[in-house]
C-alpha cells in the first residue's frame, strides 16, 4: 500500500491541528507529501456566488486563509517533509472531495469535529459529508481531551 499524498483539510480548529500533527507522523512513516487545505466562503453571505461578489473581499478572504495556512506550516515540525498549502473557495466537503481527486490523494486526515460548538455531536457535518463523498480513505482524528468528556 502506497500513501504518497495525504490531504489535510483544516478549519484552523484545535481538532484540525491535531489531525495535522497526526498526518505529519504518518508522512514520516510512509514518506508521503502533505497538502494542507482550507475551504473558505463568505460566511453569512454564502448564498452569493463568488463571481458576483466584490472581487476585493474575495481576494482578502483568500489572502487571509493563505496566511493562516502558511503560519500553521511554519509552526509545525515539518523538517524534511514536502508540505504545501491550498485555499479554495466553496462548500468544505465539496472542496475537499474535489481536491482529493485533483491531487490523487491516497488518504485524507481530518478532525472528527471542528470549530462547531455542538459538543454532543460525535462527527461534524463536514467530516460526515466527506466520508460519504471522498474518493479515498478518510482517517478521522479524535481530540483526546474531548473524547473523555
Ligand atoms: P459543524 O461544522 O457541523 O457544526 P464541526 O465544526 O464540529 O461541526 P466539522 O466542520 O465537520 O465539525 O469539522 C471537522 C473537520 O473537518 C475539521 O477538524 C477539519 O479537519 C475539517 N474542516 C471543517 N471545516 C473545514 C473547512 N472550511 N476547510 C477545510 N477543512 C474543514
Ligand atoms: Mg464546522
Amino acid at each position: 500500500m502506497k500513501i504518497e499524498t495525504i490531504l489535510v483539510p483544516t478549519d484552523f480548529s484545535d481538532h484540525a491541528d491535531k489531525a495535522f500533527a497526526t498526518a505529519i507522523e504518518l508522512a514520516r512513516v510512509f514518506g508521503s507529501r502533505i497538502e494542507l487545505l482550507h475551504a473558505y466562503d463568505f460566511g453569512r453571505w454564502v448564498t452569493l456566488d463568488e463571481a458576483t461578489f466584490s472581487e476585493s473581499l474575495s481576494h482578502d478572504l483568500r489572502r487571509a486563509a493563505e496566511n493562516k495556512l502558511e503560519s500553521l506550516v511554519e509552526h509545525a515540525n515539518t523538517e524534511g517533509l514536502d508540505v504545501s498549502t491550498r485555499a479554495d473557495f466553496g462548500i468544505p466537503s465539496q472542496v475537499i472531495t474535489e481536491r482529493a481527486r485533483e491531487t490523487s490523494a491516497d488518504l485524507i486526515v481530518m478532525g472528527s469535529r471542528g470549530l462547531g460548538a455542538v459538543k454532543r455531536l460525535f462527527l461534524g457535518s463536514v467530516t460526515a459529508r466527506t466520508l460519504q463523498t471522498s474518493p479515498c480513505p478518510v482517517f478521522t482524528v479524535v481530540d483526546d481531551h474531548e473524547a473523555s468528556d
